[in-house]
């Protein structure tokens, strides 16, 4: 039996949807489409250097999947024991992002492409899921991965009150596909994409692009783990396999 096969029955074992076929796949695209997490934590440390606020890069790579706002106000509780004001967000956001675009444009991922491609070959649409609202990759997504994502399917920045790892950005991603969550995957790669994608009920797939250990995806509640996206895609038929042929009964 292959590990897709035991990652399926698990996920599903007992539930009604056992016969349920896959609909849709909602997909990250911070460390999922793009190697723009390197760029991004570099922009926030660079931003929070300058504040005086003490920090190391990394700790970005945790906060992945947050809003701008949520990330902004964990600096300012640690620095100044407080939320940051709306004004500051919008100011210090901005400033982030314009560091961020200095460092030039971000690779696209190797094997998402194929990924995308295998997705869209079985029937199963994309709907983008991304807390960003980072315009500079945003734009770039009809270029880079022309047809595969339709401007109605997309959830961002602009239609997410919590961000991850509240499920409301899947939740909304589900909507927009018109589907259940017995329907659907979820595809991140941090630890509190995952764990968003795990409270939506949604079979959720961690693929690790970045620094982040696989045991961290586990925690949080992912259903199987890639060690690379040219893994995932590889293995995408046999994971799309079992998903529309679930016995777990
Ligand atoms: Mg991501």
């Amino acid at each position: 039996m292959t590990e897709e096969k035991i990652a399926v029955e698990r996920h599903f074992v007992g539930s009604e949807a056992q016969h349920a076929t896959l609909k849709a796949a909602l997909i990250d695209m911070d460390g999922v489409l793009y190697d723009s997490m390197k760029g991004h934590t570099a922009a926030w440390y660079r931003m929070a250097c300058e504040l005086g606020i003490e920090c190391t890069r990394d700790e970005f790579y945790a906060y992945e999947g947050m809003t701008g706002a949520a990330t902004i106000n964990i600096l300012f509780n640690r620095a100044y024991g407080r939320d940051a004001t709306a004004e500051e967000v919008k100011e210090l956001y901005a400033r982030k992002a314009a560091y961020f675009i200095e460092m030039g444009e971000p690779e696209m991922m190797p094997g998402a492409a194929l990924m995308l491609e295998r997705l869209r070959n079985a029937g199963v649409q994309r709907v983008l899921v991304t807390g960003s609202g980072q315009h500079s990759i945003l734009d770039r997504l009809d270029r880079d991965y022309p047809g595969m994502f339709s401007p109605d399917k997309r959830v961002t920045a602009l239609n997410v009150t919590h961000g991850k790892p509240d499920p409301e950005p899947y939740l909304k991603g589900l909507q927009l596909a018109g589907c259940r969550a017995d329907e659907a995957i979820v595809i991140e790669n941090a630890p509190l994409g995952v764990l968003a994608g795990h409270r939506s009920g949604c079979f959720t797939v961690g693929i690790t692009t970045g620094p982040i250990p696989e045991a961290d995806m586990t925690a949080a509640g992912a259903d199987i783990v890639y060690p690379s996206m040219p893994e995932f895609a590889s293995r995408l038929p046999l994971l799309l396999n079992a998903l529309n042929n679930r016995q777990t009964k």
